[in-house]
């Protein structure tokens, strides 16, 4: 499955690929189908307060490449700002993707959907950083231009 996501060219064959993914207890089932619009690590305060954990692992896809495939009705939702609609399953509290109406993308956590290649671009939000990461990819200061940003790069 790894040389999957290597190929970007949205004609590529494997531009209809579907990849399943769960709840922490299973009883939510999601599908994602197609090629993420960003893939990276969001250092920000609200994510790591949301998931509980020192950054947080996202895959941006339009939302209707995001599908709940069972267990609809146990999905709760919540909105601290209009700008993210975060959704969990209500059976064990684990968290399934963010809805981003504004930016017009769906962050399905990568943990969530284990089965896809996750290869990280870049890192936005930096700035608010808990847990440096020397990888060499783009650290953004806060978010690149296109999502309403500042579009600044920091040092790795
Ligand atoms: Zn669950
Ligand atoms: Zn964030």
């Amino acid at each position: 499955m790894a040389v999957v996501n290597e190929h970007h060219s949205p004609d590529h064959a494997f531009a209809g690929n579907t990849y399943k993914g769960r709840c922490f207890c299973g009883a939510v089932q999601i599908a994602v189908t197609g090629e993420p619009a960003a893939v990276g690590y969001c250092h920000c305060e609200s994510c790591r307060s949301w998931s509980a954990a020192p950054v947080n692992a996202f895959t941006l896809w339009k939302p209707d490449a995001v599908k709940v495939t069972r267990g609809a009705e146990n999905v709760g939702a919540f909105n601290k700002t209009p700008t993210s609609t975060r959704k969990w399953c209500k059976s064990c509290g684990g968290h399934l993707f963010t809805e981003h109406p504004l930016w017009g993308v769906t962050d399905v956590y990568a943990a969530t959907i284990a089965e896809f290649p996750f290869k990280p671009g870049l890192h936005v939000n930096y700035q608010e950083t808990r847990l440096r990461m020397h990888d060499g990819l783009p650290k953004m200061k806060d978010m690149p231009k296109e999502m309403g940003g500042s579009g600044i790069t920091l040092p790795d």
